[in-house]
């Protein structure tokens, strides 16, 4: 018997021949992020157990369930003795649900779940509770082994980071766009994210603020490269072109076109957004077509049609939300009309931008900021 993780994975599994392809990333994805001893075994990953390997692997895109239990041999004794070791120490019913790929093993999943009841019952005591027990004992009979668990724990999901290439995602300090990072990261993307800043009336806290959501982001990616975009010189001049109703728009699309100049950088493939439509002034279906325009690259927006309930939500499943509700000071938001336009016309917009030189510089300014967690 040898304690292991044994990692899930089901988008993976329906694939064709890029499957080969998606668990060779997932596998070094996990060795990367564990460190531990990992093997590929029929349709599973086996992780040798560690400290901190779970915490580690409940965060990495691609994994549906882990199991924490025992390995075993293809005898039933041990099988039954693994069960006994691996039920908590209190509890008061069970059930044996097992699943067996080794079809020449001598017993079905039925015969296995009634022979290790039975054991179980006899040594503990305790009930068979086939509706809500307390506890699950999960054994999976494999080829050449088996594994035995009582511990479950829901994985994110999704694909391993890296299969479907790269983007940069505009991250500001509210609570939308990093969780739209992370849904990038969780359909397989390398994510670079992208800050744009006021220099002059930043503080420190701000700065502070932006590298704990890269760290907390870089926890599910490994590590995450952020560029801080000093943003003044272009606020200056929108101030001085464009009237107050229409900065934000303006703005927004010089953001867009930066970004566009960092994934050129990058070799990025899209431009990633927290846009939620209709969720503020910017976000009208007309002010969306318009800064989106402004993009060579697609613009992809994985939180367009999400309701804020449901942003707040996974916000604090990930753990960016506590860092995004502390205080913060939009870069933007002292320029900006109290009553913005909602219905921008492109043809009136453009009139105003004459940004390039100004864009260019201040990408070339940015500080890059590189957070690693593994
Ligand atoms: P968030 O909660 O992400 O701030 P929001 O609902 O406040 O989003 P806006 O302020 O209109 O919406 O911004 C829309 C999107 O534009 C953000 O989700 C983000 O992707 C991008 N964005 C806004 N401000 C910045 C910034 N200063 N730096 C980088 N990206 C930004
Ligand atoms: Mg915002």
């Amino acid at each position: 018997m040898e304690k292991v993780v044994v990692v899930h994975y089901s988008e993976i599994a329906t694939k064709g021949k890029n499957r080969e392809f998606f668990e060779k990333k997932l596998l070094s994805n996990i060795r990367r992020a564990t460190k531990a001893r990992v093997r590929r075994r029929y349709g599973r990953m086996e992780v040798e157990y560690k400290d901190g390997v779970v915490e580690r692997l409940r965060k990495i895109p691609g994994i549906r369930y882990l199991g924490v239990g025992l390995k075993t041999s293809l005898e039933m004794d041990e099988i039954k003795e693994s069960a006994l070791e691996v039920l908590p120490s209190s509890f008061t019913s069970f059930k044996v649900d097992t699943s067996r790929s080794n079809k020449n093993f001598p017993l079905n999943s039925v015969e296995i779940n009634r022979e290790v009841g039975r054991h179980l019952m006899v040594k503990t005591g305790k009930k068979v509770d086939l509706k809500s027990p307390d506890v699950i004992i999960w054994i999976e009979i494999c080829d050449k082994e088996a594994y035995v668990y009582s511990e479950r724990i829901e994985g994110v999901g999704g694909l391993p980071v890296g299969v479907a290439g790269k983007v940069v995602s505009l991250i500001s300090g509210g609570i939308d766009s990093p969780v739209a990072a992370f849904m990038m990261m969780k359909r397989g993307c390398e994510v670079v994210l992208a800050h744009f800043f006021n220099q002059t009336m930043h503080s420190p806290k701000v700065r502070e603020k932006i590298r704990m959501l890269a760290e907390k982001l870089a926890e599910y990616q490994g590590e995450i490269k952020l560029y801080m975009v000093p943003f003044q010189d272009i606020q200056m001049e929108i101030i001085k072109s464009t009237p107050p109703k229409l900065r934000m728009i303006v703005y927004r699309r010089s953001m867009m076109r930066m970004a566009n100049l960092i994934a050129e950088k990058e070799g990025c493939k899209a431009v990633v957004t927290g846009d939620s439509l209709s969720q503020v002034a910017s976000q009208t279906l007309e002010n969306i077509n318009v800064v989106y325009s402004s993009s060579r690259l697609t613009v992809l927006p994985p939180l367009i049609g999400m309701d804020k309930e449901e942003i707040v939500n996974l916000a604090k499943k990930i753990g960016t939300y506590e860092i995004s509700i502390m205080p913060y000071e939009d870069c933007c938001s002292f320029m900006i009309a109290r009553h913005p336009e909602t219905r921008a016309k492109i043809e009136e917009i453009v009139n105003y931008e004459n940004f390039d030189e100004l864009e260019e510089r201040a990408v070339e300014k940015s500080e890059i900021v590189e957070v690693k967690v593994f």
